[in-house]
């Protein structure tokens, strides 16, 4: 296998171009589990770690514009996003563990778009747009038209993603992100819940909800979220919610949980807002 460490993006449009079959690869913690496992067979890999654009964080105008290829460590150690984003904090430091964290990047989460992917529901959330880059140019899309299905995304061939673009959630007083796994540590999320609301007056008058491991990509309930506004965040009002958000969920049996558990936490994850 030959491995290419472009240092800018034209040289990356040139390999790209040259190597069509070629694979992209970040931090390497999925791809090079899928490449070792034999379920991917790469003649060509071109690592993004030395492309200076993928490695920043900056804000612009109430937004956070995080480089593809910035590491999880990074985003947890930044304070704009221990300030603005807190929601998105509790899910990156919920995924894997530091030795994981310390390679994995925000775009390898994305693209490699698995329904228990730990990033993915505080972004769709946080309406998270992706920046993506080509040597054609740049389109800009919202996370939820980009992720297809179970690792399926809409990234074109010669196409990269080169940033992550998240609005601050401004006068959203909970964000709220939990994930149940078979343990608490580097284990694969069973359900994962990202919840934002804004209250007036102790009223909700905006919630926004998604749920992650429930689904083929990240389930959203805007029957649920609606039930909700107007209403204060009393369990007797998420009770309803609950139930919406169960009847929203499709999940699967396989061999970290059955179908009907996921149903059932799904539901029971919401009731928690009430003890916020
Ligand atoms: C021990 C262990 C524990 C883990 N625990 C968790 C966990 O708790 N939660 C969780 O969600 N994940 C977990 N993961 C999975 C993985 O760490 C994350 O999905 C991580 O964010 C992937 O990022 P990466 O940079 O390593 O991606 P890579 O492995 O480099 O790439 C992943 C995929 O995305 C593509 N890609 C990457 N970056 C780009 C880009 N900028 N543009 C286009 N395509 C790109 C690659 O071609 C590849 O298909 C774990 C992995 C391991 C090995």
């Amino acid at each position: 296998m030959k491995v290419h460490l472009p240092e800018s993006l034209d040289a990356l449009w040139d390999l790209l171009d040259q190597h069509p079959q070629a694979g992209i690869m970040a931090g390497g913690t999925d791809l090079l589990v899928s490449l070792r496992a034999g379920k991917q067979h790469l003649p060509t890999v071109i690592c993004l770690e030395r492309l200076a654009p993928l490695q920043t964080i900056e804000p612009l105008d109430q937004t956070l514009r995080i480089g593809a290829g910035v590491t999880l460590t990074r985003i947890l150690e930044n304070s704009l996003v221990h300030t603005h984003l807190p929601l998105l904090h509790k899910s990156v430091a919920s995924l894997g563990s530091p030795l994981v964290r310390n390679m994995a990047t925000l775009g390898g989460n994305i693209c490699t778009a698995s329904p228990a992917g730990d990033t993915l529901p505080a972004l769709y959330v946080l309406g998270a747009k992706l920046s993506l880059a080509s040597a054609k140019g740049r389109r800009i899309l919202p996370l939820e038209s980009f992720i297809q299905g179970p690792g399926k995304t809409a990234l074109a061939k010669g196409e990269i993603l080169d940033s992550v673009i998240i609005p601050f959630p401004a006068g959203f007083g909970v964000q709220h992100f939990e994930k149940l796994g078979q343990r608490n540590a580097l284990a694969i999320s069973v359900v994962s819940f990202a919840a934002l609301i804004r209250t007036q007056d102790n009223l909700v008058q905006r919630a926004r909800f998604a749920w992650g491991s429930v689904g083929p990509t990240i389930v959203r309930s805007p029957q649920a979220e609606k039930a909700l506004e107007g209403n204060p965040l009393s369990l007797e009002a998420l009770l309803r919610v609950a139930d919406l958000a169960r009847a929203a969920v499709e999940p699967i049996t396989d061999v970290r949980a059955s179908a009907d558990y996921r149903r059932r936490v799904a539901g029971n994850m919401v009731l928690r807002l009430a003890a916020l």
